[in-house]
């Protein structure tokens, strides 16, 4: 190799060099995207559907399924099984028993749109794991919302305290009797 083909390669080897340092520190400034999972998951976007749920009336705190069974019949892969009763001091039904077979399921959404009363809404669970199979043939949904209920109660904010009603003024004191057969001057 002659000396001018040996500095022509180290120059070559500088320059590759100074161009990797100029990406890697290029790299080293810009926001960190990485997502450190476990300990650090991402929020599902809007539109993201994980297994249906049932939704939790923020005002009750309950669901606002009355068993009417349209999921039910709406889901072409009968992954749907939905139980419900007249609750005491009730005018509609409730939602006793809520099954999904998730196994099944192909998060078509028909479920969801054939609710009249926006009772069921797909979850924002990415990440549901179990050591069997059976977990997921019978999720029972009634059972997760009374899980959602618990983390609810405890983040509720307090009742605000009935208003205090202002006090009642004093009525003025009684006029002195008139004599008889004289006017009252008025006050
Ligand atoms: S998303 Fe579709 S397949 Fe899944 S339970 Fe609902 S209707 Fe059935
Ligand atoms: S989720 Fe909706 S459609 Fe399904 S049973 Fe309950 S109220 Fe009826």
């Amino acid at each position: 190799m002659t000396t001018i083909a040996a500095f022509k390669e180290v120059c070559t080897g500088f320059m590759s060099l100074l161009t990797g340092m100029r990406i890697t520190l290029g790299q080293f400034f810009k926001p960190i995207i990485t997502v450190q999972y476990p300990r650090q998951t991402l929020k599902m976007p809007a539109r993201f559907r994980g297994h249906i749920r049932l939704v939790l009336d923020p005002e009750t705190g309950k669901s606002r399924c009355t068993a009417c069974k349209l999921c039910e019949r709406a889901c072409p892969s009968t992954c749907i099984a939905v139980d419900g009763a007249k609750l005491e001091g009730q005018k509609t039904k409730s939602v006793t028993d809520y099954r999904l077979n998730f196994t099944n399921c192909s998060l078509c959404g028909a479920c969801v749109e054939a609710c009249p009363f926006d009772a069921i809404e797909f979850s924002k669970e990415y990440n549901v794991v179990a050591f069997t199979r059976d977990a997921f043939d019978k999720m029972d949904l009634v059972q997760l919302l009374a899980a959602r209920r618990e983390a609810w109660t405890q983040n509720r904010p307090p009742e605000a305290p009935p208003a205090q009603l202002a006090p009642t003024p004093a009525p003025p004191p009684a006029a002195a009797p008139s004599p008889a057969g004289q006017p009252q001057t008025p006050a």
